[in-house]
């Protein structure tokens, strides 16, 4: 499995429309500070399920909408699709690849969609759940995390190694049903 396409519209510096194509192997992205790097990452995390606006580097989640430049102005919405290649069938969906979308509107209403059909964001949690992807897995490794795996309590170091396992979702699945 693997991220081949990321399109960005509205969110933090991205006012136009960005389609980024990745291909097998390594991918970087270069440039100078405050081009937009890590913006780039937190599009991917917040496409991925992050609800935290602190994890995305903001203090309220409306922050994540372009909020207008010298030569442009502010947008109403924030979208941002991640396509993945599910050609090993890592998502048990019969689709070749996966596209995620998720939309914020400055209302404060948000969309979510899979390969266009609109769903709900537990269903974008649940469907990343075990991959490695998904809100604080380990696939994003940010400034520090290192740091913050190896010194983390026993019970927290444990999270990232039940999601590595792929046990997560049975747990999970658990917990839905006893609350029930
Ligand atoms: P560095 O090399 O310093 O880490 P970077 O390339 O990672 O830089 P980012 O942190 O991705 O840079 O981008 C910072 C820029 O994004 C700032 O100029 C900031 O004004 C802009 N920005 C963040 N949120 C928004 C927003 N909602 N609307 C418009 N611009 C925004
Ligand atoms: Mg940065």
């Amino acid at each position: 499995m693997s991220l081949k396409r990321i399109e960005i519209q509205g969110f933090k510096s991205f006012g136009d429309r960005v389609r980024l194509e990745l291909y097998p192997g390594l991918s970087v992205i270069v440039g100078p500070n405050g081009s937009g790097k890590s913006n780039i990452a937190d599009a991917i995390s917040w496409c991925l399920g992050e609800h935290r606006a602190s994890q995305l580097r903001g203090s309220r989640m409306e922050d994540i909408i372009f909020a207008g430049s010298d030569k442009r102005k502010p947008v109403g919405m924030a979208e941002v699709t991640l396509t993945l290649d599910n050609e090993t069938k890592t998502f048990p969906l019969p689709y070749e690849e996966i596209a995620v979308t998720r939309r914020l509107y400055r209302s404060g209403e948000s969309e979510f969609f899979i390969n266009k059909v609109p769903c709900r964001l537990k269903d974008i949690q649940a469907l990343f759940m075990d991959t490695g992807l998904g809100r604080g897995a380990y696939s994003l490794i940010g400034q520090g995390k290192v740091d913050e795996i190896l010194s983390s309590r026993p019970d927290e170091r444990r999270s990232v190694i039940e999601e590595a396992a792929g046990i997560v979702k049975y747990r999970y699945r658990k917990e839905e049903a006893l609350r029930k």
